[in-house]
C-alpha cells in the first residue's frame, strides 16, 4: 500500500493505494471534449478510473484546493475509507455521496463551513 499522488499514479500502482492525494491537481481540471465541465474542475475522470481501478483499500482521500462542488458518485464504494479532505473547494452543502460513511470530512473553506473568520474579502 503506497501514496498516489496523480490517477496515473493510480493505475501504475493497479489500486494498492492507501492514501490518493490530488491537492490542486490537473488530474481535476476537466480535458474531456465531450463533458460539459471541459477546462474547468470536474470530477470525470477521477470517476472514469474508481470505476476502473479497484480502490477498496483507500484509506485517506485528498481532493482540497480544486473548486469542486460534487464527489464522484464511486466515492460511495470506498469502503475502506476513513477521512476525506475537500477542504478549499465550492461545496454548498456536506456532499450526500457520503451519507451513510463513517468517515472524518475536512470542509474548511468551503461556502457550507462556517468561516472561523467573519469579515473574509474574498467572494470570486
Ligand atoms: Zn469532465
Amino acid at each position: 500500500m503506497s501514496i498516489a499522488k496523480s490517477l496515473t499514479d493510480v493505475v501504475k500502482l493497479k489500486g494498492a493505494v492507501s492514501s490518493l492525494v490530488l491537492r490542486a491537481s490537473k488530474d481535476l481540471v476537466c480535458t474531456n471534449l465531450w463533458c460539459e465541465k471541459v477546462t474547468g474542475p470536474c470530477v470525470c475522470r477521477l470517476e472514469r478510473t474508481l470505476q476502473k481501478i479497484d480502490v477498496s483499500g483507500l484509506k485517506h482521500l485528498d481532493l482540497s484546493g480544486n473548486r469542486l462542488t460534487e464527489l464522484p458518485p464511486s466515492v460511495r464504494g470506498l469502503t475502506a475509507l476513513r477521512e476525506i479532505d475537500l477542504s478549499d473547494n465550492d461545496f454548498a452543502s456536506v456532499p450526500g455521496e457520503l451519507a451513510g460513511l463513517s468517515l472524518a470530512c475536512i470542509l474548511e473553506g468551503n461556502p457550507c463551513s462556517p468561516s472561523p473568520m467573519p469579515t473574509k474579502p474574498e467572494s470570486s
